[in-house]
């Protein structure tokens, strides 16, 4: 693998930073241990991995992919980085992303973009797609992303690759550099279902590092995955959700949706529409909760703990040097964000936006219990778009928004979502992407019928 990215990731630039020997040490750490005749320590137990450079390595930088990290070590390793150490996965390099997990183009990397291997004149979606470029590239087996709005199953959806974003709180958040801390999830990219099921077992478990973390059994995944891939869904209860169903998606999405849907009812699912009237109102709701948090988790770039530190030179006072510091330190998108939150949660406007929103979310969170009373799965297309071409979003970030429409109903709620690859679009050859949600805690249905339709 350390190879293939030599050969080819000039073209594609899935990478901020590789390995290279310190990855091979890591496989040969496992060889040893396997001659010697010990159990391995995982089933993935020297198979690589490329890591989102958001979660903290001791022996790499951890950038985000923006400028006011640059260079940055941690002193320490994130537990999702611990726990794939402990299992025997060696790190082949940290990915590129949007800075600071805020897009879904991979445009906004400080560093430059990523590009989708299928077309390099496209995006490879975002905010994880270097993570999803590196997999649909044959870079990295297996990959990790975050989920915050859709950042883990939009880029799985566009690069014809499998994502799952599990339940909030299952993933340890420790040492996952903060976006909007109510959302964030990490979670694990592959080719196959089954193979990222194998992740899923291996970086989800209770952390008490991490106070969102829920102290319950993991959702039994691979059997599901072993069990959906015999290929019967009879008696498995499917919801399409009317409000992720619309005109304005791309006719190729929504062709493949609908034969996708096709293929469940012949595997023996029972399929019926309903009814999440509330959806609508979660884009809206999603862009004021989001950057409200990120307002304020990234007041901790100040200049003075991590990173960059600009004009420090006797001359300027601390809060000059810290405003200096952040002016050069963070992109447009980022400063777009700090903005809007700051704004949403100023005194005499909280109850107008952040306070409306929070009710919106509970009204989403209503809306899907009431449908898991009556089906066990929901079903969307993972992205109203394909890949579109690079720069056509960049200036308009509206529009940019909008490709997360039928994802982040899932991170508002805290739900886990699944994207699986279902075909090429009939409009442009992209891949398209097919999204299965589940209740909190019910991981194990998404492989199940992701294995099954697979
Ligand atoms: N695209 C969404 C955003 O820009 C989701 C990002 C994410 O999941 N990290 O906020």
């Amino acid at each position: 693998h350390l190879d293939r990215i030599a050969a080819v990731d000039g073209e594609y630039h899935a990478f901020l930073h590789v390995a290279g020997e310190r990855a091979l040490a890591a496989a040969g750490e496992v060889d040893a241990a396997l001659s010697a005749g010990e159990r391995p320590a995982s089933a993935l137990a020297g198979v690589p991995l490329a890591l989102k450079d958001v979660f903290t390595t001791t022996d790499m930088p951890t950038t985000c992919a923006s400028k006011i990290l640059e260079g940055w070590i941690s002193p320490y390793d994130a537990t999702l980085t611990e726990r794939l150490r402990r299992a025997g996965i060696p790190i082949l390099g940290k990915t590129n992303m949007d800075e600071f997990a805020m897009g879904s183009s991979t445009e906004n990397s400080a560093y430059g973009p990523t590009r989708n291997p299928w077309d390099t004149s496209r995006i490879p979606g975002g905010s994880g797609g270097g993570s999803a470029a590196a997999l649909a590239s044959y870079q990295a087996p297996l990959a990790i992303g975050t989920d915050t709005g859709g950042s883990i199953r939009q880029p799985a959806s566009v690069t014809g690759t499998v994502g799952a974003k599990p339940t909030y709180g299952t993933v340890s958040r420790y040492g996952l550099v903060a976006c909007a801390s109510s959302l964030d999830q990490g979670g694990p990219c592959g080719r196959t279902v089954l193979d990222t099921a194998l992740l899923h077992e291996v970086i989800a478990g209770h952390d008490p590092r991490d106070s969102t973390s829920r102290n319950v059994p993991v959702p039994p995944v691979v059997a599901a995955a072993r069990e959906g891939a015999r290929g019967d869904l009879s008696g498995v209860k499917v919801g399409v959700v009317k409000e992720l169903h619309s005109d304005s998606y791309q006719p190729g999405v929504i062709a493949s949706f609908d034969e996708a849907v096709a293929v469940l009812t012949k595997l023996g699912a029972e399929v019926v529409e309903v009814s999440c009237p509330h959806f609508e109102y979660a884009l809206a709701a999603y862009y004021l909760i989001m950057p409200s948090e990120v307002s304020s988790n990234l007041a901790r770039f100040d200049a003075m703990r991590y990173g960059l530190r600009v004009g420090d030179d006797g001359r300027h006072s601390a809060e000059q040097v810290m405003a200096q510091t952040r002016e050069a330190g963070f992109g447009p998108e980022v400063k777009r964000r700090i903005m809007l939150g700051t704004y949403a949660l100023s005194a005499g406007y909280y109850d107008e936006f952040y306070g409306q929103a929070l009710k919106v979310r509970t009204l989403i969170q209503r809306d899907y219990d009431r449908a898991y009373e009556q089906v066990d799965v929901l079903v969307a297309p993972t992205s109203p778009f394909t890949a579109w071409k690079l720069g056509e979003k960049v200036d308009d970030p509206l529009a940019m928004y909008l490709s997360d429409l039928c994802t982040l109903p899932s991170n508002l709620a805290g739900h886990p979502g699944i994207s699986v690859p279902s075909g090429l679009s009939k409009d442009d050859g992209m891949p398209v992407g097919f999204q299965i949600m589940a209740p909190a805690l019910a991981d194990d249905r998404l492989y199940r019928v992701a294995a099954a339709y697979e």
